[in-house]
């Protein structure tokens, strides 16, 4: 058994910022941090145009200097996209979206980076370790177990075995990011959750690299409308990090409810309209990555904290759901948790967060989200209403998204499906298909291990193929989940080698039928550029 005073569970933007800010204000507090990805940042993706306030009371400035920023915005702009061919410029950046000046990043390289100033400051970060359960004394969160490693298929001890660890420390952060395992089975237990279901979107992205000479490093544009319907949010970034590298990428909320939708060729499509087009002529893709969004807000974040435990970042559900950007909120409540603990006073966390620039933020969008889903109009009404009036208005809770993503679906129309397929943009370096693009995301996991995607009831997928058509087949954005028809038992076929650990699948399966567990430590997909 191992002895810590903070165990904090992953290695994301909160996770290192409670890190960081601990071992700085405390050089004798032991620290440590454990992350399932095989390197520090390998499971971290993002858009990402970061709001510097996150670093503030986090970095000093010579290590905010050294930051592995690619661009800084230098011209922005937003548009609303009609169909393929047609889209309008909306005149002037909304302010509330605006990032002028913000730098544009890999994340996977800024937790890179953070990772590096947290060990320099003492605290012991192992990446390779998935946490898989919390241990719990008298209601308490007391620390938490590893899993095991080394497990052959059927379950059998390889000669490489590792047996679980437990570590126990006086406090645990969880810094799990979206759809958490951890945190969402505490969250349910305690009964912290918030006053509405979380609520997310599949954000897909890739690494596009482009001709020398027909770019300009950052240069920014934000899109809404096509290829999402009218009643579904979603919309999508173009972000020129340098000369030759454009980052394309695409959320789409998962509480659409037709059941034919296949979000990765809403990415495709989004990538082959006119105004995207332009972006990425004579591109390659290079990168690809996939990760769900809490885009609920205010109202969907969970009481992030009980005794012995708090919840920072995404896994608490902390992210601006209009301008999509949750990095600098992640980096905040990170920084509340360690004073919180600093101060030995845990339970004032969630008071302090609620101070934060961030929260504020989320406070003044809170009803967008919800209004998104009356259909577009009424979303942009809402945001517009929101920044005059600096988030007064609407002033009750906007009712709606109360029923979760997976209930949302509705049954599936063949014809509308077989009109979706045929709507796939013809194939191209910029345009690969799903393989390929998984192929690029580096993913990998030993395949003589037990598969982590658990299909509970077989018969619940042979009632869901007749009325849905086994949506798994389309939401996985790496092509996990695949119909044969000579399956045995009705359950799908389970490719879980290429699961790039989106949690799509938790949240979306209108049977609530796919258990995620955690595959052995350090597998997964190996982002380097995400
Ligand atoms: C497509 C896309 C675009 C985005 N664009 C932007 C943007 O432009 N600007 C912005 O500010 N935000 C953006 N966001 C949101 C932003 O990425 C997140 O808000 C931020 O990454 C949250 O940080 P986090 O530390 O909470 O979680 P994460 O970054 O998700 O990190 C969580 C870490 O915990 C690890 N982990 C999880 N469970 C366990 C476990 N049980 N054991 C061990 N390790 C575990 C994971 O491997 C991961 O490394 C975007 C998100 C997406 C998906
Ligand atoms: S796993 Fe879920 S989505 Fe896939 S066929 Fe079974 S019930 Fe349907
Ligand atoms: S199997 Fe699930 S978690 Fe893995 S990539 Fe597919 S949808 Fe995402």
């Amino acid at each position: 058994m191992i002895e810590t005073d903070v165990l904090i569970i992953g290695a994301g933007p909160a996770g290192l910022a409670a890190a960081i800010k601990l071992k700085r204000e405390n050089a004798n507090m032991k620290v440590l941090v454990l992350d399932k990805g095989r390197n520090p940042g390998s499971h971290v993706l993002s858009g990402a145009i970061i709001d510097p306030k996150g670093f503030e009371d986090l970095l000093t400035q010579e290590e905010l200097e050294k930051l592995p920023c690619e661009a800084k915005v230098v011209k922005e702009s937003f548009r609303c996209i009609l169909s393929e061919g047609w889209s309008v410029k909306i005149p002037w950046v909304p302010p509330l979206m605006s990032s002028k000046g913000f730098p544009v990043c890999s994340l996977t390289k800024v937790a890179a980076y953070l990772c590096d100033i947290a060990r320099r400051l003492g605290a012991e970060v192992h990446t390779g370790y998935a946490v898989t359960s919390l241990v719990e004394e008298d209601g308490r969160v007391v620390g938490a177990r590893t899993g095991e490693k080394g497990l052959a298929k059927d379950g059998a001890r390889k000669s490489n075995h590792l047996p679980a660890e437990e570590i126990r420390a006086k406090t645990v952060v969880l810094a799990e990011g979206g759809s958490g395992i951890l945190t969402e089975r505490l969250v349910a237990e305690k009964g912290l959750g918030g006053v509405r279901p979380q609520t997310y979107a599949l954000g897909i992205k890739e690494l596009i690299e482009v001709p020398a000479g027909t770019q300009t490093a950052g240069e920014t544009m934000h899109t809404f409308g096509h290829p999402s319907d009218f009643w579904t949010y979603g919309g999508g970034f173009v972000y020129h990090v340098s000369e030759t590298q454009v980052m394309v990428g695409y959320a789409y909320a998962l509480d659409y409810s037709r059941a034919e939708i296949d979000p990765f060729l809403l990415f495709q499509r989004f990538k082959a309209s006119k105004a995207v087009r332009r972006h990425i002529e004579g591109g390659k893709t290079v990168a690809y990555g996939a990760k769900v969004i809490p885009e609920g807000g205010y109202y969907s974040v969970p009481t992030p904290q009980c005794p012995g435990c708090l919840i920072v970042g995404d896994g608490a559900g902390l992210l601006d759901s209009l301008r999509i950007k949750g990095v600098h909120i992640a980096l905040q409540s990170g920084v509340c948790a360690a004073e919180a603990i600093l101060a030995g006073d845990e339970a004032s966390y969630f008071d302090r967060l609620k101070k934060t620039r961030g929260w504020a933020e989320m406070k003044r969008v809170r009803n967008v989200r919800a209004s998104f889903s009356y259909g577009m109009p009424w979303g942009v009404a809402a945001a517009a209403l929101a920044w005059a009036t600096n988030g007064l208005l609407p002033c009750f809770r906007v009712p709606g998204c109360d029923e979760g993503d997976a209930a949302a679906l509705k049954p599936l129309d063949r014809a509308k499906l077989a009109r979706e397929v045929s709507s796939r943009p013809a194939g191209g370096p910029a345009m690969p298909d799903r393989l390929t693009d998984v192929f690029m995301s580096g993913v990998i996991h030993e395949e003589d291990q037990p598969c982590h995607l658990k299909i509970g009831t077989p018969s619940l997928c042979t009632a869901c193929e007749a009325e849905f058509g086994s949506p798994c087949t389309r939401f996985c954005p790496a092509e996990v989940y695949r119909r044969e028809p000579d399956s045995p038992d009705g359950a799908p076929t389970i490719d879980f080698s290429n699961c790039l650990h989106c949690k799509t699948c938790r949240v979306k399966c209108p049977k609530g039928n796919i258990e995620w567990t955690f595959p052995q430590g350090g597998d997964g997909p190996r982002y380097t550029r995400m």
